[in-house]
């Protein structure tokens, strides 16, 4: 075969046949298919999409560029989740020890952070001591023993994937559902969990901004899950402003062990126990929806979700006192309130302006080699649909120095949109995507 020829071929429109996908794919990954040329197969494949078909192969193809996560020795039902990012989104690490409080073994493999959203890798080692870095029989031992683990992804999982997306990353082709499926399933499909959950983002913090794509990325994902035999589901939740009220490595652990101790933000709690029960329907673990609600929210109440973070901290190696004691996680040198200078009521917090402010202040990186500083971000104090009065503290800033301050504050206060009439909170969960379809909540169907 030649790359120019499937290239033509994908140009033209015509679908490339499996054979033909996994030759590319080895091809590239042997460096016998330059740069060059796959990008010009990702924009052909940018422009002209792929059938079902094309991108289940895709899919196989760079699942077989690399290593799987087979887990053999666990007994319990292994749950994995996938999120697509969002500012604020520390749910992994409340749902994490939550599933392993009600009997689910929950295992994630995670990355870092890029760009305006955070990722659980740097959230979890802001807690002292906290590995990231695990092999796979260890990955294995922390899941037996702490009922959950997240682990960095190494860099022989799904490598293919690790250099089409540095290449689609520069050349405008990120935003391709079928190319977006392959990417994430090939990575999630290399660890052997019992089901899988996506929490698709929709809104101004998420990378896909527009509900019905968002919803036919969810079905494409599923749909590859399906012919893997591997039961999926995904919500689609929203994004238009931050999770929580915190935007920030440990400011985010901090807001977790809060929840954990019973006082967390209503919309974290509620995600998380939106996916749990998915979790633990789609393992049989519950028999109705209201069963496992009640199973979870026993867990959290009870203070067994806080006892499994503290085993599962523990396990990787982390200093597990945090769990009480959040004084002993890294904390800014500058702490500020940014106040309001008009009133209303909230309608809107731009989820992609405090995660970019985030980033600025260094909890972010805008290249992946960037260091985070886990200290610093941004604690909300108004979420959509809040009264504010003039004066009245909008957020808190964690810097590392006083000097930018001033422009900090203008950006966030520019982020928070406010109108004089009374503005109904946004809702969490906008829709359901399984094998049988897309079921949008109802009251969200416009
Ligand atoms: N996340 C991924 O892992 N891959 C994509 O292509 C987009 C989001």
């Amino acid at each position: 075969m030649r790359a120019v020829d499937l290239i033509r071929k994908k140009r033209d429109g015509a679908a490339l046949t499996d054979a033909e996908l996994h030759w590319l794919i080895e091809a590239f990954t042997a460096g016998e298919v330059p740069d060059y040329q796959l990008t010009a197969f990702l924009m052909a494949v940018y422009f002209q999409g792929m059938t079902a078909q094309e991108t289940l192969a895709l899919t196989e193809a760079m699942l077989a560029s690399g290593d799987r996560v087979p887990l053999h020795n666990l007994s319990k039902p292994k749950v994995d989740k996938h999120s697509t990012g969002g500012v604020g989104d520390k749910v992994t690490l409340l749902l994490a020890p939550l599933l392993a409080s009600v009997g689910l073994c929950s295992v994630q493999l995670s990355g870092r952070g890029l760009g305006h959203t955070g990722g659980t890798a740097d959230k979890l080692e802001s807690i002292p001591g906290f590995q990231m870095q695990l092999d796979v029989a260890a990955f294995e031992r922390v899941a037996a023993k702490a009922g959950c683990v997240v682990a960095m992804q190494s860099e022989q999982i799904a490598p293919a994937d690790r250099r089409i997306y540095a290449l689609r990353d520069v050349t405008a082709t990120v935003e391709s559902i079928p190319l977006i499926t392959a990417s994430i399933m090939s990575k999630k499909l290399a660890v052997d969990a019992d089901a899988l959950v996506l929490d698709v983002k929709v809104g101004r913090g998420a990378f896909m901004p527009d509900r019905q794509r968002a919803a036919a990325l969810a079905a494409s994902c599923i749909a590859v899950a399906e012919a893997f035999d591997r039961r999926a589901v995904a919500l689609l939740t929203q994004m238009e402003q931050p999770l929580g009220f915190a935007v920030g490595n440990a400011l985010e652990v901090r807001e977790v062990i809060d929840a954990l101790h019973g006082q967390g933000p209503s919309d974290l709690v509620a995600l998380t126990l939106a996916l749990g029960k998915e979790m633990l329907l789609a393992t049989h673990q519950a028999h109705s929806p209201e069963a496992a609600n009640a199973m979870l929210q026993a867990a959290l109440d009870e203070g067994k979700a806080l006892e499994a973070f503290r085993r599962w901290v523990t396990a990787q190696g982390g200093d597990a006192r945090v769990a009480d004691e959040p004084s002993l996680l890294p904390a800014a040198p500058v702490v500020r309130e940014v106040f309001a200078q008009q009133s209303g009521h909230v309608a809107a917090i731009d989820a992609l302006a405090v995660g970019h402010l985030a980033m600025t202040l260094g909890a972010g990186r805008a290249k992946a080699e960037d260091a985070v500083d886990p200290a610093v971000g941004i604690v909300l104090n108004k979420k959509v649909g809040d009264r504010v009065a003039v004066g009245e503290p909008l957020a808190t800033l964690h810097l590392r120095t006083q000097g930018g301050y001033e422009a900090s504050a203008q950006a966030l206060r520019d982020a928070f949109q406010l109108t004089p009439q009374a503005v109904p909170p946004l809702p969490l969960v906008l829709g359901r995507v399984d094998t049988t379809g897309i079921h949008w909540t109802t009251d969200m169907i416009k």
